[in-house]
């Protein structure tokens, strides 16, 4: 815990501390961001970024005989950048407005997850199947992956154990991938995780082991129920490189993307990118990708949650993962799934610091009517959590920002990452919905 005297000090030292106490919505731009060429060496490097991307294309031939839904793109789990010219008309009916093109990266759509879980979860669990498969002999690196779904790979993981705790998503990614490999698959889910997501993974042949505390809670209960088992592996939010390693990924797919539709990034094109934030692993990959491409050109803003700004707190206070949102009085509580995080990763919070433009912050109501407002103009379901940075663009424009930085509004390019979605059954979209149309109401 922190004293009175401590935190008195951190508001001192950084005021925009008060309004976050007071869960009031901020934009907070990063001091400590370092250019390029001041940028200092990380413990991940391009090249790992680039073995990481070949890992994905070894199993291709997995993915598509475990999963037929993705046969069609050969393999490649990858979701589309949709245009959303619509939305950015409804959103430009109040100030300031967004300047430049106005983009949604669709997560939602990512296959069999249908969250941004599927890059960096997955990556994880295949990491380490492959890395068993190698280290028994039974595996090289050119043989075809198809052979991951033979009974022999399937018996032969199954004599190990996966753990991992989660709110819902990152559990729903790891649960189904490890059953599917043939691991023994255990999910500690925190109190507020949703009923449908714990009957998903049931029907999975997942354990779901269910703990009153919150998603920290849950982590600490899963890594040491885990890490007990020499037989077990355990998936570390608060600490892994390697989902991490696998979110670096979407960053060369949507370079490829831009690419394509034939989209300028440099010093006259300056790109945005705006991202839900939880733990800082999937906005923190996906950002120290775009760096490694596009270095001082792009600009990587993070959003969470009034009542969950874990990742701020840890950067504005300099604390890093070493404080909780509960220790300045933040109770954590929010609707958005994924983001309901009270304490960061300590390894990603210790990059993104460097990187990341700044953070903003969104109260759970306004989420709901972006939700609504997207289903209305674009016809496109995401879950509460990923529409958070929808107003991205205009929560950086009230601040001096771009004059500060020279950059040419006009010219940029504004990308919102929709972290999920897809798996959200019917009934919960209405209620979603439908509360969303109540708040534009009011
Ligand atoms: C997990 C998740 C995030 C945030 O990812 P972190 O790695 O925890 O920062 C954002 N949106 C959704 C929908 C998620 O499931």
């Amino acid at each position: 815990m922190y004293s009175k005297e401590k935190i008195d000090s951190f508001l001192i030292q950084a005021p925009i501390l008060k309004e976050i106490m007071d869960l009031k919505p901020v934009v907070w731009l990063n001091p400590n961001i370092k250019s390029k060429a001041e940028m200092p060496a990380f413990p991940l490097k391009k090249e790992d970024m680039e073995s990481a991307a070949q890992l994905w294309e070894r199993f291709a031939p997995f993915f598509v005989k475990a999963f037929p839904e993705t046969a069609e793109a050969n393999g490649i789990l990858e979701s589309p950048l949709e245009e959303i010219q619509k939305m950015k008309v409804v959103l430009n009916k109040e100030n300031p407005k967004i300047q430049g093109r106005f983009f949604l990266k669709c997560d939602n759509a990512l296959p069999i997850a249908g969250s941004i879980k599927a890059r960096g979860g997955f990556f994880e669990v295949l990491h380490y199947a492959e890395e068993l498969a190698f280290n028994a002999g039974i595996l090289n690196r050119e043989d075809n992956y198809g052979v991951f779904t033979s009974n022999k790979f399937k018996q032969f993981f199954s004599k190990y154990k996966i753990g991992v705790g989660s709110t819902g998503n990152l559990g729903l990614s790891i649960g189904i991938i490890s059953a599917k490999l043939g691991f023994q698959v255990t999910v500690y889910v925190s109190a507020d995780a949703k009923k449908w997501k714990k009957d998903l993974l049931r029907s999975k042949g997942v354990q779901v082991i269910e703990l009153a505390g919150d998603f920290s809670e849950a982590i600490l209960a899963g890594r040491q129920k885990t890490n007990a088992d020499p037989m077990a592996y355990f998936v570390d939010d608060e600490n892994s490189h390697e989902l991490f390693l696998g979110y670096t990924v979407g960053a060369l797919r949507l370079a490829k993307q831009l690419e394509e539709a034939n989209i300028t990034v440099d010093t006259e094109h300056p790109l945005f990118v705006y991202s839900p934030c939880g733990v800082g692993g999937s906005p923190g990959g996906t950002a120290f990708g775009l760096k490694q491409i596009y270095g001082d050109n792009v600009h990587c803003f993070f959003v969470e949650p009034t009542h969950s700004p874990a990742v701020l707190t840890g950067l504005v206070t300099g604390e890093m993962s070493n404080i909780s949102v509960q220790d300045i009085g933040i109770d954590n509580k929010t609707e958005a799934d994924g983001l309901a995080v009270g304490r960061p990763s300590n390894f990603a919070t210790n990059v993104s610091g460097h990187l990341v433009s700044g953070i903003y912050t969104i109260e759970d109501d306004h989420l709901f009517k972006l939700l609504a407002q997207l289903m209305d103009t674009e016809k496109i379901f995401l879950e509460p959590s990923a529409t958070a940075g929808l107003i991205g663009p205009q929560m950086v424009a009230k601040t001096d920002y771009a004059a500060k930085n020279n950059l040419k509004m006009e010219n940029a390019t504004h990308i919102v990452w929709a972290t999920g979605g897809n798996l959200v059954p019917d009934e919960e979209r209405k209620m979603f919905y439908e509360r969303g149309i109540s708040e534009l109401a009011d």
